[in-house]
Formats: structure tokens, C-alpha cells, sequence
């Protein structure tokens, strides 16, 4: 036999891609590399190596299933799946990269048990020495003009600390996890524990606003500060970066401003939005950009959109963001929504009814400070009135930021309007059937579940036949991929649209 392991794993490739979104295909699988295919006594071994840790926890996670499946297509029932994981120790500086670690693939027959020890045999890299000194107290460089010199000269880093900016409450603790935000949180936790370490450096997210941007990588900086992760840690705004640039111009002090910024270990950088169309502010940023990254030093940035779509940023400072990871944050689906608002009672110390928690929840939707923003009014409507917080008040006091829903559907007579369209069985198009005209209208009418009813994907999922919540956000993906790409499909897409508004009436 002389399949190459390139071979065997570019077909397992090939499997993979129509599985999964662009993007998890880019950001999970394009980065794998291929390693050696050992056949022995009917078992063949497929090793594949994986760049950290983090990118193994995650496959094994997420794509466990799609994984095995697709080893066993390719390989047949013999195929067994090893990673072999580049453990990342010391940092750039040294070059020193530390060891492989090889691994079965959980579903190879590996039990949790061999799992948790393989976990412990990857222990992090010893803390680096950490002086407490540098992050409290202290000039505060962003608060002073530029024109102070004891700022930023590089001799006295450890007599003068940098203070991180940090806001303390934007922790994990208080960010709550759900579909929309998790790729971006393990990632971001990821590099709160071993910040320069990970491949995801830079470390971009982008969403809207509202979505828990700020609070997210600032919480990054929190963790890693609290457990003595890194020496020297800033947060700072693009806007902030640029006008203190502009400020280290007019006063003759930019080689003191770059020097400032090269001592830091953990960068953060809100916003970075602004920078666009500002070359002056891009360049010096581009060189610190990369004196930090040559030096093991970790970027993080966030980003109202895509970087793509940010006018005026340099190709070659575009080309450096992507060395990393970008992870979009979405808006918040309803559980997350609920959750979140369940949780900022409690750290209140308040007790609000389920229905009116319920409430808010199903009516504020476009963002997570909105959400803050009602639960807050409602609070202080509720006691400077002296009124019961009951649903009738939430309404009353919440009235102008609910959007009365045009349309409340039901799960049912939207697959009944798209089958209808299609010309299929509701009971067909929840079938197991991958024939494709039907994955089509599974994937349309999951679309439309899940921009025109409340239900949660989980609960869109069992209505599809059992199908797990991972497919509805995959078949909203492709959905949305291909109306951007497609207009014969967008088409399509309005002709449904119109059919269940038909239906609605
Ligand atoms: P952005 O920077 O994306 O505009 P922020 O990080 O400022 O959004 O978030 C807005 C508010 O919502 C903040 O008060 C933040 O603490 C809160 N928030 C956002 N996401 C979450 C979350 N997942 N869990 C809890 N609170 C959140
Ligand atoms: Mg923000």
C-alpha cells in the first residue's frame, strides 16, 4: 500500500470542509499538518500534529464526531487518528519550543482516564517571576502628558510601573459563556493562562457593539494578572494609542513612546477600529506590533467588524492580524441572554421574578449593554416609584426599546411554508436523508426557525429530527454564506420569505 499520510489526510480534508464553516475549517483544521501513516496488523495510524494544546481540547471537544466519522470514511473501520502536539514551553525569546507530545485521538480507544493523564503531562511552563510593584500604584503613564520624562525610559521599567488600565470587574467569572461567544472566550482563556504562548497571537475579536468585546479581553488581562501570568500588562484604546501618539509627536518624544510600548508583555488594544486611515499611527503601531511578537510578547485587539472590512488599514499590517486567530462575537441568543440576566441580579444582590427575567430576555435583543441598559432602568423605575417589578411595569418601562415582533412563529409552520415551497415532506426534510435538494430545505427552513422564532438552537435541533445544535448553527452559516455569494439563492431565499409571511398572516 503507499498512501502517503498527505494523501489520507488531504481526503479527511476534503470531508471536513463540507462539514463545517470557512471559518472553523480555516481556524481549526487549515493549520493541521499531516505527520506520518504507520499500518500494522490491520490498524492504520494517521498522525496528524496539532500546533498547541488548546487547538487539541478544542478538536476534541467540538469535532470529536466529525472527526472519527470522517477517519473511519476515509481509512475504513481499521483508521485510528493520533495527534501529535507541539507543547509550547519557554517562550520566543529563547527559541526553545519544548517537546511533541504524541496522543491517541480520544475516540481511538484512549479512555478519559489516559486523557487526564496526557492533561498532566503537559503542565504548563513554570509562571514567570513576577513583581507585584509593576502593576499597582505608580505614574500613571496614560493619564500624564507625554511631556513627563519619567515615563516610559526603558532603564526604569522596574522602578516605575505601568498601570494596566484594567477595569477589575471585566473577569471570566462575570462573562457569561453561551453560543455566541464561545469560540472567542476558550480562546481568550487559552491566553489568559499562558499569554505569547499560544498560537493565537495577535488574538483578534470583532463583533458589534455591546457584545462583550472590552469585557472580554480585558479579562485576559485580569487573569493573567491575577495569576502572575505576565510582568507588564496595558489596556489601552486605539483612539487612546493614536492621541497620545499624536501628543509624543508634538512634544519630540516618539522613540520614548515606542520604547514605552515594547516593554509591555500582554498588550491589549480596544477599538482598533480607529486606527483606520491614521498611516502614521499604523506604521508605529506596525513596528511595536512587531517588536513584541518577535519577543514572545502577546497582542490583543478588538475590532467593531472584520479587519477586511475596516477602511484604511495597511495591507501589511492586515497580513500580521491574521498570524493569529479572529474570532467574531455574535448577539446574544435567548438562554445566553436570560443567563446573563440572571446573573447580574444576582451579583446585585436582587431577586427578580422568572417572568419578568423572562420577559426582558425574549425582548431586548440586539445586545448585551441594552439588556444591562433595561434591567437597570427597570430597577430604578421600580424603587424610585415604589412599584411592584412585575411583567406590566417591565412593558410599561421598556416600551420604547421593544421592537414589537412583526411575526411570532412556530417551528412547525415554518417548515410547513419551506416544505411547502420545496415541494417536500415535513417528514422527509427531518429525516437522515443528505440527499441534496432535502439538506437544502433542512438548511432554509433552520435559517428561518432561527431568525423568526425565540426557540433556542438546541430546541430547533430536536424539532429537526433530533439533530444536535451544532447543525443549526452550521446550516445558518451556509445559509448566510450563500446569500452573500450567490444571488440566484438570495432569490430564492426572499420567495421563501415571502411564503411563510404569507403563511403568517
Ligand atoms: P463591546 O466592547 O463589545 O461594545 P462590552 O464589553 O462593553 O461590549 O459589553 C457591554 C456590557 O455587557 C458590559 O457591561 C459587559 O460587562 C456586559 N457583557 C457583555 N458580554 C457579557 C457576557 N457574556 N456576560 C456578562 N456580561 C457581559
Ligand atoms: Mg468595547
Amino acid at each position: 500500500m503507499s498512501r502517503t499520510a498527505e494523501e489520507v489526510w488531504g481526503k479527511c480534508l476534503d470531508v471536513i470542509r463540507d462539514n463545517v464553516g470557512p471559518q472553523s475549517f480555516e481556524t481549526w483544521f487549515s493549520v493541521i499538518r499531516p505527520v506520518s501513516l504507520v499500518e500494522e496488523q490491520g490498524i492504520v495510524k494517521l498522525t496528524i500534529q496539532l500546533p498547541s494544546r488548546f487547538y487539541y481540547e478544542w478538536l476534541e471537544e467540538h469535532y470529536f464526531t466529525l472527526l472519527r466519522k470522517t477517519v473511519t470514511r476515509v481509512l475504513g473501520s481499521g483508521g485510528r487518528l493520533m495527534y501529535d502536539i507541539v507543547v509550547e514551553k519557554g517562550n520566543a525569546e529563547t527559541g526553545s519550543k519544548g517537546a511533541h507530545v504524541t496522543l491517541p485521538a480520544h475516540h481511538s480507544g484512549g479512555s478519559d482516564d489516559e486523557v487526564e493523564q496526557i492533561d498532566n503531562s503537559l503542565e504548563d511552563a513554570p509562571d514567570e517571576l513576577f513583581d507585584p510593584s509593576l502593576l499597582t500604584g505608580g505614574p500613571r503613564y496614560l493619564n500624564q502628558p507625554v511631556r513627563d520624562s519619567t515615563l516610559s525610559l526603558p532603564g526604569i521599567r522596574r522602578n516605575h510601573p505601568i498601570n494596566s488600565q484594567l477595569n477589575p470587574n471585566y473577569t471570566f467569572e462575570r462573562f457569561i459563556e453561551g453560543d455566541c461567544n464561545r469560540l472567542a472566550r476558550s480562546a481568550a482563556l487559552a491566553i489568559a493562562k499562558q499569554p505569547g504562548r499560544t498560537s493565537f497571537n495577535p488574538f483578534l475579536i470583532y463583533g458589534g457593539v455591546g457584545l462583550g468585546k472590552t469585557h472580554l479581553i480585558q479579562a485576559i488581562g485580569n487573569y493573567a494578572r491575577a495569576h502572575n501570568n505576565v510582568q507588564s500588562i496595558l489596556y489601552v484604546s486605539s483612539e487612546r494609542f493614536t492621541t497620545e501618539f499624536v501628543q509624543a509627536i508634538q512634544y519630540n518624544r516618539v522613540s520614548e513612546f515606542s520604547l514605552f510600548y515594547r516593554q509591555i508583555d500582554l498588550l491589549v488594544i480596544d477599538d482598533a477600529q480607529f486606527f483606520g486611515g491614521k498611516e502614521k499611527t499604523q506604521e508605529e503601531f506596525f513596528h511595536i506590533f512587531n517588536a513584541l511578537h518577535q519577543s514572545g510578547k502577546q497582542i490583543v485587539l478588538s475590532a467593531d467588524r472584520s479587519p477586511r472590512d475596516i477602511e484604511g488599514i495597511e495591507e501589511r499590517l492586515l497580513s500580521r492580524f491574521q498570524w493569529g486567530l479572529s474570532a467574531d462575537m455574535q448577539p446574544p441568543d435567548l438562554e445566553t441572554r436570560i443567563a446573563i440576566l440572571q446573573r447580574k441580579a444576582s451579583d446585585d444582590g436582587i431577586a427578580i421574578d422568572q417572568d419578568v427575567i423572562e420577559f426582558v430576555g425574549h425582548n431586548i435583543k440586539s445586545n448585551i449593554r441594552e439588556l444591562e441598559g433595561a434591567l437597570i432602568r427597570l430597577l430604578a423605575f421600580s424603587t424610585l416609584n415604589k412599584r411592584d417589578l412585575n411583567v406590566d411595569l417591565a412593558r410599561e418601562v421598556l416600551r420604547d426599546l421593544i421592537k414589537e415582533t412583526r411575526i411570532t412563529m412556530s417551528i412547525d409552520e415554518i417548515q410547513v411554508a419551506v416544505c411547502d415551497y420545496f415541494n417536500l415532506t415535513v417528514d422527509l426534510v427531518c429525516a437522515k436523508t443528505r440527499k441534496r435538494e432535502v439538506v437544502q430545505a433542512r438548511q432554509i427552513a433552520m435559517f428561518f426557525c432561527k431568525e423568526l422564532t425565540q426557540n433556542s438552537l438546541k430546541t430547533i435541533g430536536l424539532h429537526f429530527g433530533g439533530r444536535d445544535h451544532s447543525t443549526v448553527i452550521h446550516a445558518n452559516q451556509s445559509v448566510m454564506n450563500q446569500i452573500e455569494t450567490d444571488p440566484k439563492y438570495r432569490q430564492m431565499i426572499d420567495e421563501v420569505r415571502d411564503k411563510i409571511d404569507v403563511r403568517s398572516r
